[in-house]
């Protein structure tokens, strides 16, 4: 145990009898368990755990870190762990147990506490033929993600899933409760919708829900061997295809995995994953010039909103894994070329993953309304990703993770997209410049101490502080 992470039993008796949760400190039963981020790679050593059951229990929680003169750092499931600071010294606050979760049909609006993953609100949302702009995962927490954009299957028809956010409660660095939406706490409503969760801990959010009960989705599978013709035809048909079409060009090496099924197992492809709003006739006409390319597997089928969650094949499970993504504000052939030469078929290379997103359509206009990140001005994100079981391979899969990014250098936007960066960086890496500059003053008014550790920090503005909780 490192000394700054030694706080005594006694010391954290008051918060334990103060909240509904739990706390753990090293050494206690738990902690290992309590400590553990969804990605298993992370090894998260804080002073203190809180697994907070109630609001009530996160305010508490922030009080009595504050009085021990520790930083917090808040989270859900520990998917966005990679790019944070280390939490030694500091109050590892999570909110996992926190998951309920309210739709309302009638408003088409859903509230989901801190902890709720996508799965939580998606799967009831669908039983009332609507759908939440959840992200490729189920497990994925609702909050990271949102705070962080929220890059979709209904993006390019709806925009960031933060843009849709309009309401958030959340405890202030200094222990306070307050709700933030239109009306109330203008800044801080800003700021958590695209500008991470640097401003507060975030107990619950509120936010649209679309009319969406089934739509065309699936995957087209090619041998690896064809990238070349695949990513190409894709990215031409891209050029074509209306705002209701979300996809993705992927390159993807499946290891030789019992749970992997077996037509797929220890195999490499190129794919062509999408999402399309409307009726099966209108999707397999959008799909059929993709689809006369003769894939090896075609799962294009109607499904309900809440299977678009197994679209992407996310593990279903924890896994240690490395990534790291980039904006790009052109992905042309020249640089699909550039992309198959690093990890196309010849490329020996550990990534299980290189996805280039399609982006543009909704996020590419910027929301009157929206918060930190009212649009995406790039036209296609990539992101690569590898499994890190050892610290041999975390280095390994950086390394080729970045030789991705280098390759398209060429064509890379301003900065890169806030949930897709998983190296650690600060906030001016992965938020235009002026939704970072106003950021910066916000949190100089609302935690000028940095207090709250979050993915990408913000260093407050020095010499300005805003009004604090203007109605
Ligand atoms: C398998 C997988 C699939 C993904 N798919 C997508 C995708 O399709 N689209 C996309 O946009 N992103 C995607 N991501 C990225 C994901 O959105 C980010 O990693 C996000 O940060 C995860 O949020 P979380 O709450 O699950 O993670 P956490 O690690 O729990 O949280 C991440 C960060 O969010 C902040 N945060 C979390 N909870 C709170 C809170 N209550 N108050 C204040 N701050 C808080 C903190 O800064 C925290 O460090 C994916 C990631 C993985 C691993």
């Amino acid at each position: 145990m490192s000394t700054s992470n030694a706080v005594a039993y006694g010391t954290t008796q008051t918060l334990r009898a103060a909240i509904a949760g739990e706390v753990f400190v090293p050494g206690d039963p738990g902690y290992d368990q309590a400590r553990q981020a969804w990605n298993l790679a992370v090894d998260e050593r804080p002073a203190v755990v809180v697994e907070a059951e109630t609001a009530a229990d996160v305010a508490c929680a922030v009080r009595f870190a504050r009085a021990q003169g520790m930083r917090i750092a808040p989270q859900g499931t520990g998917h966005g762990a990679p790019p944070l600071e280390p939490v030694d010294g500091a109050m590892l606050l999570r909110t996992s147990r926190m998951r309920g979760v309210r739709i309302d049909p009638a408003a088409r609006t859903a509230r989901a506490e801190a902890g709720a993953q996508w799965q939580d609100v998606t799967v009831p949302a669908g039983e009332h033929g609507l759908a939440a702009l959840a992200g490729s995962s189920p497990d994925v927490g609702v909050t990271g993600y949102t705070l962080g954009g929220g890059l979709g299957w209904l993006a390019r028809r709806y925009g960031l899933a933060a843009n849709s956010v309009t309401a958030a409660e959340l405890v202030t660095a200094d222990g306070r409760s307050v709700r933030a939406d239109a009306d109330h706490e203008p800044d801080l409503f800003w700021a958590v919708r695209g500008g991470g969760g640097s401003v507060g801990v975030v107990t619950a959010l509120e936010m649209r829900l679309y009319p969406v009960g089934e739509l065309y989705a699936g995957v087209l599978f090619f041998p690896i061997q064809r990238s070349a013709e695949v990513l190409h035809a894709w990215q031409a048909w891209t050029g074509m295809v209306p705002d209701e079409v979300t996809s993705i060009g992927r390159i993807m090496r499946f290891p030789p995995l019992p749970e992997v099924p077996e037509p797929l197992r220890g195999r490499a492809f190129a794919l062509i994953e999408a999402a399309c709003l409307g009726d099966e006739r209108a999707g397999a006409e959008l799909i059929g010039p993709l689809r006369h390319l003769g894939p090896e597997l075609d799962t294009f089928a109607m499904v309900p909103a809440p299977a678009l969650a197994k679209l992407h094949m996310d593990p279903p499970q924890p896994i240690p894994a490395q990534g790291d993504g980039a904006l790009l504000a052109d992905f042309p052939a020249a640089a699909i070329d550039a992309l198959l030469a690093v990890a196309g078929p010849g490329a020996d290379t550990p990534l299980a993953s290189v996805e280039v997103r399609h982006l543009g359509g909704a996020l590419a206009r910027p929301d009157p309304d929206g918060g930190a990140q009212p649009s995406i001005g790039a036209s296609h994100l990539v992101f690569a990703a590898g499994l890190t079981p050892t610290p041999e391979a975390v280095a390994a899969v950086r390394q080729h993770a970045q030789a991705v990014k280098d390759t398209l250098a060429a064509w890379h936007a301003s900065y890169d997209y806030y949930n897709s960066e998983e190296t650690p960086a600060d906030a001016s890496a992965v938020l235009p410049p002026a939704s970072h500059r106003r950021l910066q003053q916000i949190k100089a008014g609302y935690d000028p101490g940095q207090v709250i550790i979050s993915a990408h920090p913000v260093w407050p503005a020095r010499g300005r502080t805003p009004a604090r909780g203007r109605t």
